[in-house]
């Protein structure tokens, strides 16, 4: 396998075990008929789906990296970051998601009574008929019931009118540091990775604070062509990864076939003046 920049790489999706539809074996088979060529299931603050994953991968011929994507407080923000190729036995990680994804059931309930206070009722018991994983209920679940149940036509409109800072169904939550997501992929002997940068609406100086940060911390790599950035994002995120001497990522952020944009395998070629990370994870592919 030639791991340069053309490698049809889709290193980041969700799975039933966080917030996506497909099961892993499902997607195993979609990301091998979409042509991918190296594939990793990322799901939220959760790795319990990576055995899952590995097994059908192996299955369908499809070389494989373990992953899973963490949510991370900084400055005030969500950031994920995205952790690829690290030992999924790993103690100290499996303790830290747990933990990561600790609150999210009273995080959830919160969510319901704001929701309950501008007339919709029954959203925790709602949201819940959606989840894949109890430890994992998580705002998506929530903007699918609520599309369902008719308050709104689409995700994106529940997410602009219900779910986000200053509306009604956002709670602020507490998720890992950015120093300890880093460590518990690095020392798993992993790679992290800033997911979608683009999508953080940080100021310049927010933004050279995460990354330099991230890269103090241990961090590696960034996304540049990912689901969640415009092709204008694709370009300027290519000249952040040369600017700090990053590892360049590359993935859909699949969840669903009827609500994602942009399918498994589907997205263009990293740019081939920049390194990906898995010219890196060479010895991590699990074949
Ligand atoms: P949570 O981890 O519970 O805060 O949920 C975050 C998830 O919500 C993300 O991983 C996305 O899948 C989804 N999400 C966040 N913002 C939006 C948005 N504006 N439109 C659609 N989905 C979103
Ligand atoms: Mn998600
Ligand atoms: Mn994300
Ligand atoms: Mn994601």
């Amino acid at each position: 396998m030639n791991l340069d920049a053309s490698l049809n790489a889709d290193l980041h999706c969700h799975s039933v075990v966080s917030d996506g539809t497909l099961t892993p074996e499902a997607l195993a088979e979609r990301a091998k008929a979409g042509g991918v060529d190296l594939w990793s299931l990322t799901d939220h603050d959760e790795i319990g789906g990576q055995a899952r994953a590995l097994a059908a991968a192996r299955a369908a011929g499809l070389p494989y990296l373990t992953g899973t994507e963490i949510s991370v407080s900084f400055a005030g923000r969500v950031v994920h970051i995205v952790g690829l190729g690290f030992d999924h036995g790993a103690e100290e990680m499996a303790e830290g998601l747990r933990a990561t994804r600790g609150g999210r059931e009273a995080r959830a309930r919160e969510m319901a009574a704001g929701l309950a206070a501008v007339g919709i009722p029954g959203a925790f018991e709602g949201a819940l008929k959606y989840v894949g994983n109890p430890e994992l209920i998580s705002r998506t679940h929530f903007a699918r019931f609520l599309v369902d149940a008719g308050h709104c036509a689409d995700v994106p409109e529940v997410f602009r009118r219900f779910l986000t800072e200053g509306k009604p169904g956002f709670v602020p939550h507490k998720w890992a540091t950015l120093k300890d997501a880093v460590g518990w992929i690095t020392r798993a002997g992993g790679i992290a990775v800033i997911a979608h940068p683009g999508r953080y609406d940080f100021t310049p100086t927010e933004e050279y604070a995460l990354i330099t940060e991230f890269i103090g911390h241990g961090g590696r790599g960034i996304e540049v062509v990912t689901g969640s950035h415009t092709v204008a994002e694709y370009a300027r995120y290519a000249d952040t990864a040369l600017e700090f001497g990053l590892l360049a990522s590359r993935g859909s952020d699949f969840h669903s076939p009827d609500e994602s944009r942009v399918d498994l395998g589907t997205l263009q070629p990293l740019p081939g003046k920049l390194t990906p990370v898995w010219a890196e994870l060479a010895d991590r592919i699990h074949r």
